[in-house]
């Protein structure tokens, strides 16, 4: 289906059929030709670039040479031992802002290497084929690690952790695992339930139990699990939504990106969801774009996602902000919310045009309103620290030392709740691992 999306001929309401397709895999996988000729053409570079663009440094040489010698389990197990998500990582990483702007072919007059795309076939090629796990446990060590959150950081810990021969015990507040894999990704780029698929292959390697409705603070505390477990990993994201601060906030068709993103994924039916005719969305992320162009994608004739700086400054990537525009996304920048209009329910979104001046962001006075039968909050979210009072939490982060340590001895953090984090799954998914590691050596003296 690509990048475009199927809007309704006659300007009415989309077919339950066409909002289908509009959220099909935003990538198809490459067929068997297309893999030929990309894998062709990597140079195989010594010190390649495109190895330290990643997170999880994934020998990307050697896994395309594995590809183009016909060895595509071979593929995947490299990718896997280094990064066990590459395949949500192969979906859903901004691979043009990482690995594939290093290629050293992408020069302006030649294209990078799709690295994305080839890791998926390899990744998708071993998943759909395998009949074992590919890794084997090492013999058990008797220790127990605690790991708080079964988003990428707490399952490639638990993963980990568990091929080095330790028993996992993950504790999952919500109703599955996968984190923002599962409920706060748009569904375009992780088609087929496949967060679902990787969390059973990540646990299929054995020794890792999740038990989810756990909830740090509610059912359990950090204390109990320092008392019962070897050690502690804490991967529990960014929980809590960030407010705008202006009035009208509480008027009832006001919500989070976050809430619509995960309500469309949880739906098993796209067609009865109807976000009203005018959304406007205030963020400037990647959160604010994927919510933008799913609304577009459910058949919202006009959806505008506002932000107070300037496209340059956007969290969202170029790539995403394209994506955005391609799919009739309006994108308004240098426009601060002052204030939600409605009565009862939301009826506008006034904004001031802002700009810099001598580097300070500053409004000009110049307001205007935006017509809206929804508003989508993608401003942000917060560690809750309520329940982790006794670490050391510096603006809103968990401090953690070069081992992934917290403040407390034996507990450890990792991901988008920690100082250093990058919100991006593949930099949770090299902490979570990381730490495990280093959990390991201290466990093993
Ligand atoms: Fe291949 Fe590009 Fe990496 Fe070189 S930089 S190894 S050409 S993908």
């Amino acid at each position: 289906m690509g990048e475009l999306l199927k809007t309704s001929q006659s300007g009415g309401k989309l077919s339950p059929c066409d909002i289908e397709a509009n959220f099909d895999d935003l990538h198809p996988p490459l067929n068997d030709q297309q893999v030929n000729s990309w894998a062709s053409r990597c140079l195989f570079c010594y010190d390649a670039p495109c190895i330290t663009a990643c997170p999880t440094a994934i020998d990307i040489p050697r896994f395309i040479r594995q590809i183009a010698t016909d060895n595509v389990i071979g593929a995947a197990k490299t990718i896997l031992s280094a990064n066990i998500m590459g395949g949500t990582c192969a979906r859903a990483c901004p691979t043009e802002i990482l690995c594939e702007q290093q290629c050293v072919l992408n020069t302006g007059e030649q294209e990078p290497i799709e690295i994305g795309a080839l890791q998926r076939h390899a990744v998708d090629h071993l998943m759909d084929s395998a009949k074992t796990h590919p890794f084997k446990r090492a013999a058990n060590t008797g220790k127990t690690i605690a790991v708080i959150g079964a988003g990428p950081a707490g399952l490639a810990c638990a993963h980990e952790l568990a091929r080095l021969g330790h028993d996992v015990m993950v504790f999952e507040a919500r109703a599955k695992a996968g984190g923002l894999n599962e409920y706060g990704l748009a569904a375009y780029k992780m088609a087929g339930d496949f967060a679902a698929k990787e969390t059973k292959f990540i646990t299929d390697i054995g020794g890792i139990t999740i038990k989810t409705g756990q909830a740090l603070g509610r059912d359990f505390s950090l204390q109990d699990l320092q008392d019962n477990y070897d050690a502690v990993f804490i991967g529990i994201g960014l929980t809590n939504m960030r407010n705008l601060g202006i009035a009208g906030e509480d008027l009832s068709g006001v919500s989070n990106a976050l809430d619509f993103i995960e309500t469309i994924r949880q739906t098993s039916d796209l067609s009865t969801l109807d976000p009203g005719e005018d959304v406007v969305i205030i963020g400037g992320g990647n959160t604010a774009i994927d919510a933008a162009v799913q609304a577009k994608r459910l058949g919202v004739n006009t959806v505008t996602l506002a932000y107070r700086r300037g496209a340059e400054q956007m969290g969202a990537t170029n790539w995403e902000q394209d994506l955005a525009a391609k799919n009739g996304v309006i994108i308004k920048h240098w426009a601060k919310p002052v204030e939600i209009v409605g009565s009862g329910h939301v009826q506008a979104v006034r904004f001031e045009r802002t700009q810099l001046l001598d580097g300070a962001l500053s409004g000009t006075g110049d307001m205007f309103d935006l017509q809206a039968g929804s508003v989508l909050k993608a401003v942000g979210q917060t560690l809750v620290s309520d329940d982790l009072n006794v670490l050391d939490i510096r603006r809103g982060k968990i401090l953690v030392d070069a081992s992934g340590m917290t403040s407390v001895a034996g507990v450890y953090a990792g991901g988008d709740c920690i100082a250093s984090g990058e919100d991006l799954t593949v930099q949770a998914v090299a902490d979570g691992k990381n730490s495990a590691l280093e959990m390991h050596k201290m466990l093993e003296g």
